[in-house]
């Protein structure tokens, strides 16, 4: 595999040192995150120089800024590895009560997934998609994403999947200070209603290898731009929606170019009996036989790879290529809560072995939400406060992220690492007496805490304000949008 180039590094941050100091820490000790009372945190040139108890100032290293973390937390920037920010904002409120996918083929689902969502996504045009991503990446970084992956969507939307699109939402994340990792999707198939009133799947042109061609130009362009924060990443749609020859030629194409794979798999009962069905073997036997298991590979939701969703009820063989291939799951807690479906569990597969990183899906981009809910549904799956910690739910967020985009200099604050700090308020009702800062920001805090946001060393949230956008300006737009979409939806 060869590695691809960033595009452009941009000009470097500027050489002035900064000082954290007066409140608590978590630091990473290379192997995990530790918890200190009071500490400091020096970063310089878009790197963390030291992260520990007091740093003691040197001739050669002198402090330009010094910034008083009296009452704050400060905390490495959560990796957020799936989210969907074109669309997802327009389908609030029009499939939450409905059933998930889990129960694929009852009537509620059917007009959930399959009437309602492509009616909305077909009513989502260019400028529209454009206002929810504004507003969704300001809520990320507001609310302590430093690191997002966003899956991108394909044709269905209003402006007919047009790569102007995924590349001006890459341009507003660049903009307004977030490190993203663009994924435009492509697949084989869309489902919507057929003609006779039942769900039916539809091709794309050439079983969606143009679109996933011009998916790898546009990665060629975008990667490493804005400062080498936005960069590219192969996203084939679904394991059900995409055909063989469209996986094989996504892992052709990240061996060539380097670029990581995100798929989503493991979505529901009906998913993983349609591929059984078609190809006569498990999920993860067919994503092993396709060449597409790897290091390099995260699977989004990972729910479903037995038909009960049991991991223990995978075969030993599958969960040792899943451990031994080092592919990434990455967990997605809320979204399948809220309608009905756990993951059983986050703790059975760490106890495989296996790799697991955390990410919003849709709303809220919350993080803090979504560390709670996975804490949370995890011990309701097991049965047992004891099945997982917060500290394991942490790791998760931040270098569990940060494994599956291949960074060791992400979502840990060490030296060496990017810069990428959030400052926590925790002179709060709810965080006082602060025993354990971990179980805290796991179990208890908020988005509404976060203070202040560091990316690459600068600041792009000052005190709950957005530097590089305009919160205001971007809810106005996006509830703008909201109403031109909701006139234009036309359910079959
Ligand atoms: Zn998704």
């Amino acid at each position: 595999m060869t590695t691809r180039p960033l595009k452009d590094h941009g000009a470097p941050a500027p050489h002035l040192r900064t000082l954290l100091r007066g409140g608590g820490v978590v630091a990473f000790d290379g192997s995990r995150h530790v918890h200190l009372k009071r500490g400091d945190v020096v970063f310089c040139g878009g790197r963390i120089e030291y992260a520990g108890p007091q740093w003691v100032e040197r001739a050669d290293a002198p402090v330009h800024e010094t910034i008083d973390t009296t009452g704050k937390l400060v905390v490495p920037g959560l990796v957020n590895t799936h989210l969907h920010v074109t669309d997802t904002p327009f389908t609030r409120g029009w499939l939450d009560d409905y059933a998930s996918s889990a129960q694929a083929g009852a009537a509620s689902n059917v007009t959930a997934l399959y009437r309602l969502l492509p009616a909305v996504r077909a009513a989502a045009l260019a400028e529209d998609q454009l206002a929810a991503a504004e507003c969704a990446f300001s809520e990320l970084l507001l609310s302590g994403s430093t690191t997002v992956v966003e899956l991108g969507y394909d044709e269905e939307m209003g402006d007919r999947g047009d790569m102007a699109t995924p590349r001006a939402v890459g341009d507003i994340a660049g903009r307004l200070g977030l490190r993203c990792y663009l994924a435009p999707r492509y697949r084989s198939r869309y489902w919507k209603l057929g003609p006779d009133g039942a769900p039916a799947y539809f091709s794309y042109e050439g079983d969606g290898l143009p679109r996933m061609r011009a998916c790898v130009e546009l990665l060629g362009e975008i990667h490493g731009t804005h400062q080498g924060r936005v960069r590219g990443m192969l996203a084939p749609g679904q394991v059900d929606t995409c055909e063989p020859a469209l996986l094989r030629a996504t892992r052709e194409a990240a061996d060539k170019t380097g670029y990581l794979i995100q798929l989503h798999a493991g979505q529901s009962p009906s998913e993983f009996r349609r591929i059984r069905q078609q190809h006569g073997c498990t999920t993860l036997e067919y994503l092993d036989r396709l060449g597409l298991l790897g290091r390099d590979l995260i699977l989004g939701h990972s729910m479903f790879f037995s038909e009960s969703g049991d991991v223990d009820e995978c075969n030993s063989v599958e969960l040792q290529r899943l451990r031994d291939s080092g592919t990434h799951l990455c967990h997605l807690p809320w979204v399948k809560a809220r309608q009905g479906t756990v993951m059983r569990s986050f703790a059975k597969y760490r106890r495989h072995g296996i790799q697991v990183c955390l990410g919003t899906d849709t709303y809220p981009f919350d993080m803090f939400n979504e560390m709670r809910m996975a804490a949370a549904m995890c011990r309701v799956a097991d049965g047992s406060p004891q099945a997982v910690t917060a500290a394991e739910i942490f790791h998760a967020a931040t270098v569990g992220g940060a494994q599956a985009l291949q960074r060791d200099d992400l979502g840990r604050l060490a030296a060496g690492c990017q810069a990428d700090i959030v400052l926590v308020d925790v002179n709060r009702p709810h965080a006082v007496p602060l025993r354990d800062a971990i179980q805290h920001l796991v179990l208890s805090a908020s988005a509404a805490d976060v203070d202040s946001v560091f990316v690459a060393g600068r600041r792009v949230v000052d005190r709950r304000e957005l530097v590089y956008g305009n919160l205001g300006d971007a809810v106005a737009r996006l509830a703008e949008a909201g109403e031109r979409v909701e006139a234009r939806v036309r359910v079959e």
